[in-house]
């Protein structure tokens, strides 16, 4: 005899890049041990492969998560563990004053939210010279699992520039910077001076995010500490 099949309640959120209403179900027993073997791992891209494959299992319409932004995965995900591991979960944060381990609790609900989300349409543009110049995006998915974590901190910073590069322009032409190769985009972005350079790593640093904000009161030295928790491990 089938065994009686269980109800799973369905809930909605916004993707925050596209504004678009989909449905979820919460994760189940079998799908939070794929995030516990990845979260044991302690492997970045292990653990957004998980995520993409918990998002795609969950999320009723069909939105492939590679294609979504990365801060759009960060926060589908944020929505999908408080409607299935609770809402709220525990952390152990040091106090910066007298470095007293402190447990709190976070709630989701309540303490996360998606920076910068609104990004004006000529910050995606870039003039380098009076005639050059580089439209940029923000990251996916796709870009973040190809990116190699192994890289040197400063390889990853040019990694990721170059990932953001839409195209470049000079006058009326345009140039792909997917058929000009990775080589020619190095010697591109290590031609430019430091001031340009800053332009692009501003606009990395200025890319939304989902940050979870608290803030709570040491137990032992009773100073009030502020938290800001980013990156996907965090959320975990
Ligand atoms: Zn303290």
């Amino acid at each position: 005899m089938a065994l009686p099949k269980i109800a799973v309640p369905k809930y909605t959120l916004t993707i925050p890049s596209t504004q678009v209403e989909v449905e979820f179900r919460p994760y189940l027993v079998g799908e939070e041990k794929i995030l516990m073997i990845a979260a044991e791992s302690a492997n970045e891209t292990v653990m957004m492969k998980a995520v993409v494959d918990i998002i795609e299992r969950c999320v009723t319409q069909d939105i492939n998560p590679k294609k979504l932004k990365l801060y759009d995965i960060e926060y589908i995900f944020t929505q999908l563990k408080s409607k299935s591991a609770g809402e709220s979960s525990e952390v152990i944060i040091k106090c910066d004053e007298c470095e007293e381990p402190n447990t709190i609790s976070l709630n989701v609900d309540n303490d996360v939210r998606v920076t910068n989300l609104v990004t004006k349409k000529s910050d995606f543009k870039i003039d380098i010279t009076k005639d050059i110049g580089i439209a940029l995006r923000h990251l996916t998915m796709e870009d973040a699992l190809i990116s190699d974590s192994e890289e040197s901190q400063t390889n990853q910073v040019f990694s990721k520039i170059i990932q953001c590069i839409d195209y470049i322009y000079e006058g009326d032409t345009i140039y792909d910077v997917r058929e000009e190769g990775t080589k020619e985009m190095y010697t591109f972005i290590e031609g430019l001076n430091s001031k340009q350079f800053k332009l692009l790593s501003d606009f990395i640093e200025k890319m939304p995010r989902v940050e979870l904000n608290t803030k709570f009161k040491c137990t032992k030295c009773e100073k009030t500490n502020k938290v800001k928790l980013t990156g996907i491990d965090n959320f975990f």
